[in-house]
């Protein structure tokens, strides 16, 4: 399963500590704003969800799902 973890920049106050805390490196402080930069190193463990006090922080799964059609597949987006 992938991760990808998005950050809402109206909700972001710039306390950078999802940058402390992300053990892969995933965010970088841009105009006081957390950015996502390597999103694809996300392994998943929520740390910046908990720590960020302004929810502005979720995770988004994409989790491949067989499709009943034939061999066609879609993906499942599931928010945190
Ligand atoms: S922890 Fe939340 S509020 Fe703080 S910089 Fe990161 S996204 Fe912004
Ligand atoms: S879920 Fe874990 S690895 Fe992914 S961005 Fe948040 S702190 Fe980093």
């Amino acid at each position: 399963m992938a991760h990808s973890p998005v950050v809402d920049a109206t909700k972001c106050n710039g306390c950078e500590k999802c940058v402390d805390v992300c053990s892969v490196e995933i965010f970088e402080m841009n105009e006081d704003k957390a950015e996502v930069v390597n999103p694809e190193e996300c392994i998943g463990c929520k740390s910046c969800i908990e720590i960020c006090k302004k929810h502005a922080i979720s995770i988004r799964d994409k989790t491949v799902v067989p499709a009943n059609l034939g061999t066609s597949t879609f993906v499942v987006d599931i928010l945190h």
